[in-house]
């Protein structure tokens, strides 16, 4: 069996490509799609993640509204900033970089991200449209993932996938997504019992633990598709990559797997935003 690389570097490009066209026609329209950043306090790789998320807009003609908010900001300064931003017409997308200082009630500044400009999916009410499969931008990992998988015609219905990890932007979305498109779907966790027995019967491997090289090779059943959405310091993913490639049929390395696909998600999102704002600038004018 030829083990299958997803290289999510094609997968970003190809993303970004067909953004282009999108963007221009937009900007044909006198709007310019604009995500705003905000980030509170100096936390050096959040300042590195926003600014990256930025510049990836900027590449594109995506307007980058970058906030940078001290330390000593309070929940309410920040849903303040939030709140402005919620009524300001020419904002489609905000991205509040987290974690916030520990101070900050993060969910709390989370929930009043208005529904129409969550393009980072972290709202709890997008959670459950996106769970009762409505129309809803899911957070940009999971998109990513599921943009890999389709980006390479991997089939989902009614395979079995086994997702490690539950948490609310990562292992909880893709588990519904993958619902959604009909997997019946295991999602395990740390007090999961015999954790390696579920994984063995995976037809699809999820890793989202945030454990370097967590899933062994030997847990992994013949021909398994492994998407390891894991980035642990030192560029190592959640999955032992050289153990799992020769059992898998295809595989996401790290770097170059889903980490690049999360950014072009978060633009993808962000030019739907702006389409929904072009679409209903027509119908007021009509
Ligand atoms: P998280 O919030 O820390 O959640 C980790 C999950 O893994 C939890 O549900 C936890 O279970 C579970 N877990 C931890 N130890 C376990 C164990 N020994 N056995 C079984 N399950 C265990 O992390 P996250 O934000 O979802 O991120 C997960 C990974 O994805 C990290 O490596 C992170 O860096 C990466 N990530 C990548 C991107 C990207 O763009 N590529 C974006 C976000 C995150 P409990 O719920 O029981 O605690």
């Amino acid at each position: 069996m030829v083990t299958k690389i997803l290289n999510g570097l094609v997968v970003a490009e190809a993303i970004k490509d067909s953004l282009i066209e999108r963007v221009q026609k937009l900007k044909n329209d006198d709007i310019t799609p604009c995500l705003a950043t905000i980030l509170v306090g100096n936390d050096p790789s959040s300042e590195t993640y926003v600014k990256m998320k930025g510049n990836a807009c900027e590449k594109l003609g995506i307007q980058s509204k970058r906030i940078h908010l001290p330390e000593e900001t309070t929940t309410k300064e920040l849903i303040a900033c939030i709140e402005e931003l919620n009524n300001d017409p020419q904002v489609d997308g905000i991205l509040l970089q987290h974690p916030v200082p520990s101070h900050i009630d993060e969910r709390a500044a989370f929930e009043m991200i208005a529904i129409e400009k969550d393009v980072d999916g972290v709202t709890s009410r997008g959670f459950g449209k996106l769970s009762f499969g409505f129309e809803q931008y899911p957070c940009c990992t999971p998109a990513a993932i599921m943009a890999i998988i389709d980006y390479y015609d991997i089939e989902v219905e009614g395979k079995h996938a086994v997702v490690i990890g539950r948490s609310p932007i990562l292992g909880k979305p893709v588990s519904m997504l993958l619902l959604n498109r009909n997997a019946t779907v295991t999602m395990c966790h740390s007090k999961t019992v015999n954790l390696p027995d579920f994984v063995k019967q995976a037809d699809i491997v999820i890793a989202a633990v945030g454990r370097p090289k967590f899933v062994q090779g030997d847990w992994i059943k013949e021909g398994a598709v492994i998407l390891d959405a894991g980035y642990n310091e030192g560029n190592i993913g959640d999955v032992d990559y050289d153990a799992c490639f020769e059992k898998s049929s295809s595989i996401t390395p790290v770097p170059g797997g889903v980490g690049p696909v999360t950014i072009s998600m978060l633009l993808k999102h962000t030019v739907e935003s702006a389409e929904h704002r072009a679409n209903k600038s027509i119908k007021i004018n009509n």
